[in-house]
């Protein structure tokens, strides 16, 4: 894992995996047929029948990055209530939406990115 600068000239072959991980789209047919819930991968595309479940298959990561995100967005919270001493409704309408999203997010690239690396370890024999 690499958290560098990510330069413009990044091209790995996957130009648009944030969009495919927003949109959820199927790494073979790219319906948008990858998720059914906000984070939650489907089990198989319901357009070209790829099995999902099974790429997914190994991505154990995903509760550790999970974690370490609340940790560091719980820690980001209690840092700026000590500094600013927001009320305590307002900290609850931020951090709220702000760490829902965060974290649905972070799930969602990161499932399309094991699935797509999957899908591409698949493809070459
Ligand atoms: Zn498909």
């Amino acid at each position: 894992m690499t958290a560098g600068p990510s330069g413009p000239e990044e091209n790995k072959g996957q130009p648009g995996l944030v969009s495919a991980a927003l949109s959820g789209l199927c790494p073979r047919c790219g319906a948008r047929t990858l998720f059914e819930g906000p984070a939650q991968l489907a089990e198989t595309c319901s357009v070209c029948g790829l099995d999902i479940l099974s790429l997914e298959r190994g991505g154990r990561f995903v509760g550790i990055l999970t974690m370490l995100l609340a940790l560091v967005l719980i820690l980001a919270a209690l840092t700026t209530d000590e500094w600013l001493r927001p009320p305590l409704w307002a900290t609850f309408l931020f951090w709220g939406p702000v760490t829902v999203g965060s974290v649905v997010f972070a799930l969602r690239f990161w499932k399309t990115m094991w699935v797509y690396h999957q899908y591409e370890e698949s493809q070459q024999p």
